[in-house]
């Protein structure tokens, strides 16, 4: 009755779900995971000879794949996703869906690392676990496990199929990418802060197909099997030491670090957290702004305190979890050895990790001298993935970042200029008002105490037309102030739904 699709493949790496007391006759001794066979069998509908389970009126053709030696999830390591990953891409095309048997104190990690390191996915791969162990009487095993094996047999079960991987715990389905765990013991202990549930497991299995991500099955499943370890996350605390940051920052072999910030991604302003962060991006390391906050997301150059952070070469992280910040880090470091394209890949939406992509158009920073009055800069390199992603219909929002900037000689600064987009020759007689080309005027004061200032402005109506990623840009400063003024960097970014 079974046809060669109808079934789910069970990966079991331990966890309390498998787990039982060291001693079987003392239970309270430290729970230490068991085999596989003992977790099945703990199964009311499972039958072991046929390798099946009965979930309502269907039969569900089962695979099994167990670590030897299945562990407590502490001890995860980031060859175990690498294996987790290749066993799905070697049973893909015999069974519908998977299941990930996991310890819940790392399994937001897993979830979040399968996402980025399984590409083209399109069966569903849900990752469970439970507070309790399977054989105790209140033990939340049974219908997690049960539940996540109908979620995975969605085509069999004639349900919606969810080609992503998710978790799913207690009631709820969630994305894998965009969960973390928020209770060490409740048995509702995960939740996705800035993302609905995919699906909710009451009474039936109710999928939100509007927030499922649609997948299209043009490409074979590919595993990146290369990851960057050499990757930290850090939190930032009030009182913290400038001298023990910049030598964790700066640490020889480090090439990345989530820096987990205060609310919409602040940091302490001061001269010298600025200048380690300066010095570990100047030394080739990438650093992504998440917030600690539960929710919400990092908004860069809002605040003052946030702005210095993004002129010295940080990241936003806009709503990633952590978890998803770091993991995405290890892949996309693991691929890309150019430190700039991998920072623009970073800040692509690659899997619904984030809310939005945003696509970056770096230009160069250059100088007004005395003689000078207007400037012409081309971008220093196309939008990472831009060509065959960056669509101008899904444009929210543009702002033009001009950072870095250095009074000359002076006591105050005092820059005032205009920005023209691919027009070349424009200078101060330029038309401004009613010009397509014309992307804004700003005027800036600040009294020179040698730190350097930003001017960002919001560009978005005036570059949708100009900006496909399929033709060279060009933008012109003009200062109209007439002060000497230099900057280091430009840049567009694009916040696009795409
Ligand atoms: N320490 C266990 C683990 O993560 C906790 C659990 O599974 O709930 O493996």
């Amino acid at each position: 009755m079974n046809d060669q699709n109808d079934a789910v493949f069970i990966i079991y790496t331990g966890g309390t779900i498998g787990s039982l007391p060291k001693d079987k006759m003392d239970p309270d001794s430290p729970l230490v995971p068991q085999p596989l066979d003992v977790v099945m069998e703990m199964l009311p509908t499972y039958n072991k000879r046929d390798k099946n389970i009965i979930i309502g009126k269907k039969i569900i053709r089962l695979g099994f794949y167990s670590w030897e030696t299945p562990i407590d999830s502490s001890n995860i390591k980031l060859t175990d996703w690498i294996e987790i990953a290749k066993i799905i891409k070697a049973n893909y095309s015999s069974y519908d869906g998977f299941v990930v048997l996991h310890g819940t104190d790392t399994l937001a990690y897993t979830s979040s690392a399968l996402s980025f390191i399984l590409d083209n996915l399109s069966k569903p791969v849900v990752i469970t676990g439970a507070q309790k162990p399977i054989g105790e009487a209140r033990s939340d095993a049974v219908q997690n496990l049960i539940t996540s094996i109908e979620i995975a047999a969605a085509r069999t079960m004639g349900n919606e199929v969810v080609g992503e991987v998710c978790v799913f715990f207690r009631d709820e389905l969630y994305r894998g990418c965009r969960t973390s765990k928020l209770s060490a013991s409740s048995y509702s202990a995960f939740n996705s802060p800035n993302f609905p549930a995919l699906g909710i497991a009451g009474e039936h299995i109710v999928i939100n197909e509007k927030y499922v991500k649609k997948q299209q099955i043009v490409h074979s499943l590919q595993v990146s099997e290369k990851l960057e370890p050499n990757i930290a996350s850090m939190d930032i605390f009030p009182g913290m030491s400038s001298v023990l940051l910049n030598n964790m920052l700066n640490t020889e072999s480090l090439r990345g670090v989530v820096l987990q910030t205060f609310g919409t991604g602040n940091a302490p302003s001061t001269f010298e957290f600025l200048d380690a962060i300066k010095k570990a991006v100047e030394n080739n390391r990438m650093i992504v702004d998440v917030t600690q906050c539960r929710s919400g997301e990092v908004e860069l150059g809002l605040y003052d305190v946030s702005a210095g952070l993004l002129s010295r070469g940080v990241i936003s992280g806009m709503d990633m979890t952590p978890e998803a910040a770091l993991t995405k880090m290890f892949v996309i470091l693991g691929k890309e050895t150019d430190i700039e394209k991998a920072k623009d890949l970073m800040q692509l939406n690659l899997r619904g990790e984030q809310r939005q992509s945003i696509f970056n158009l770096h230009f160069p920073g250059n100088e007004f001298s005395d003689d000078s009055t207007s400037v012409c800069i081309q971008p220093i390199r196309p939008m990472v993935h831009g060509s065959d992603r960056y669509n101008p219909s899904f444009l929210d929002k543009a702002i033009l970042r001009i950072m870095g900037i250095k009074i000359q000689n002076m006591k105050r600064g005092n820059v005032d200029i205009a920005v023209f987009i691919d027009l070349p020759d424009a200078n101060e007689q330029t038309k401004q008002e009613g010009n397509p080309h014309f992307i804004g005027r700003k005027m800036k004061s600040w009294t020179s105490g040698g730190d350097s200032e930003s001017i960002f402005f919001d560009v978005t109506k005036q570059v949708k037309e100009f900006v496909d990623n399929r033709h060279e840009n060009s933008l012109t400063i003009v200062n109209m102030g007439g002060f000497p003024f230099q900057w280091d960097l430009t840049n567009i970014a694009f916040f696009a739904d795409c």
